[in-house]
């Protein structure tokens, strides 16, 4: 059952299931039409420049260049420009590494580490707050970890003075959170009324859950992590749910799917295999099998669907083109405990042997500036652009865009493939085509996640639940001293 597809153009693939049914494919365009072989012998003299091929399809030469040609939007997408100096208005702070669970194949070693020192976290919020202010746009910061809830009180804190610093600059924060939702209610009920939008990451049912997302004295989290679930829902947080799928709980996966469905009333879920980073090197646990996760997905999407949710996976995608898998060479502003400039949510520590290619500058101890290493940015921007160039072989080019490039360079590549996640992402984006030739609008998802859809996330596809810094906010109460 695997995924065929030739290049017809730079532009312009046939792509099927082991052969039989192609659909020519043009991304750019947004043309995904099942053709028989006649069409395509059609096509590729038309291609050629053969005038008569081109006739005998209806169409005008005209109209095949249409075909092959980078619209204007998408190559202003293809090739940014990017800005000559380093203005976020967004930020995603890694405040502590301590964490509230001990997730067997967590890929930070979460709950190994320190919270990050005030001045380095005053300093990261000024910094983007007062280029919020002058671009006259919200101030957009997100919390990862680690976990909040092991630094609670500090949390707060740095909610107070996010809250106070913005109201005083008469601009409005947006703020959302990446969570294990380990909380006790008072705690829950705080984030409920403080942050915009969360993703919560929840495996499946109990048995499936607390096998890996145990705390740190090894008790069950799941139940905790429903409760707050509901108090978000209670007081209208926008939310969506992460998955981590593993070898081991991959035979359930419709099954959790189900649960997650029942009692929660989340829109979207996200399913993502595992990653053997950090913790899970050292674990029990195995990668699912790439044939073996495609056809589980496939399971679990169907009963999503009968619940009126979505289930996706971060590279399969197919309602937009895209210059890299995530943000990462904006470059993203997130800063880690230490104060270093990270633009990947999952290399955060020091010592991670990944750090030179995303480490790219740092916050001084004081917090007396913040420090972008230029040339290091250049670097992650032509790493970005070689990534995606190396990819143009593949249907998949303009969606999964070279794929995670923290799992790329972590790997030994095949060419430029990770072979399993490659063969999971071209056979999800070919469902997702064939899906919406048979009507189903990729836009449109269905109505309970229509209610609450997400864009991607900068990082797609990490174990511990990234938030959407797109989403909008959500009712709540007045804060800070915004006049
Ligand atoms: S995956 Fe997230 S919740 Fe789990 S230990 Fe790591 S940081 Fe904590
Ligand atoms: S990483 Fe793999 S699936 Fe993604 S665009 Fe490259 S070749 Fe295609
Ligand atoms: S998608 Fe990959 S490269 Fe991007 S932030 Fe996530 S882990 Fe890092």
């Amino acid at each position: 059952m695997d995924t065929c597809w030739r290049t017809l153009n730079k532009n312009v693939f046939l792509v099927s299931r082991d052969g039989s049914r192609p659909l020519l494919y043009a991304p750019l365009q947004g043309i995904a039409m099942e053709v028989n072989a006649a069409f395509v012998q059609r096509f590729e003299r038309a291609l050629q420049g053969d005038a008569d091929s081109a006739n005998a399809l209806g169409m005008e030469a005209a109209g095949i260049e249409k075909f092959i040609q980078t619209p204007p939007n998408a190559r202003h997408l293809l090739d940014p420009q990017w800005p000559q100096t380093f203005e976020p208005a967004s930020a995603t702070i890694f405040l502590t590494h301590k964490c509230t669970l001990r997730c067997s194949y967590c890929y930070c070693h979460g709950g190994e580490g320190a919270d990050m020192p005030w001045p380095i976290f005053e300093r990261a919020v000024r910094f983007t707050l007062d280029n919020a202010r002058r671009q006259k746009r919200d101030l957009r910061l997100s919390f990862h970890g680690g976990d909040p809830g092991a630094c609670w009180p500090y949390f707060q804190q740095c909610i107070a003075f996010i809250e106070q610093a913005c109201g005083e600059a008469g601009v409005k924060p947006v703020l959302s959170i990446g969570t294990n939702g380990f909380y006790a209610d008072a705690q829950a009920e705080y984030l409920a009324k403080h942050i915009d939008n969360a993703t919560v990451s929840i495996d499946g049912s109990p048995e499936v859950h607390d096998l890996c997302r145990a705390t740190a004295a090894g008790q069950p989290s799941l139940e905790r992590t429903l409760r707050t679930v509901q108090a978000f829902e209670a007081n209208r947080v926008p939310y969506s749910v992460r998955m981590t799928v593993t070898a081991q709980s991959l035979p359930r996966l419709a099954e959790s799917v189900d649960f997650i469905c029942r009692h929660t009333r989340t829109p979207a879920i996200r399913a993502e295999p595992l990653y053997a980073r950090g913790r899970a090197t050292a674990s029990a646990l195995g990668v699912p099998d790439p044939a073996q996760f495609v056809a589980g997905f496939r399971q679990a999407s169907a009963v999503a669907r009968q619940h009126g949710r979505l289930l996706t996976y971060s590279g399969a995608r197919i309602t937009g083109v895209f210059s890299s898998f995530c943000a990462y060479p904006a470059p993203t502003f997130g800063v880690t405990p230490e104060g270093n400039l990270t633009c990947c949510y999952e290399v955060l520590h020091p010592g991670d042997p990944l750090r030179d290619p995303f480490f790219y500058g740092h916050v001084p101890a004081d917090g007396s500036g913040i420090c972008v290493d230029e040339t290091r940015v250049a670097a992650i921007r032509a790493g970005a652009r070689q990534r995606r160039e190396a990819c143009a072989h593949c249907f998949c080019v303009f969606a999964c865009a070279g794929d995670c490039a923290a799992k790329t360079m972590d790997e030994p590549l095949e060419g430029s493939e990770t072979p399993g996640r490659c063969q999971i992402t071209r056979a999800l984006v070919h469902d997702m085509l064939r899906a919406a030739l048979e009507g189903d609008n990729p836009l449109q998802p269905p109505p309970a996640a229509a209610a609450n859809t997400r864009s991607d996330a900068s990082c797609p596809c990490e174990e511990c639940a990234q938030p959407d810094p797109a989403l909008p906010p959500h009712p709540h109460p007045p804060r800070g001293s915004a006049p």
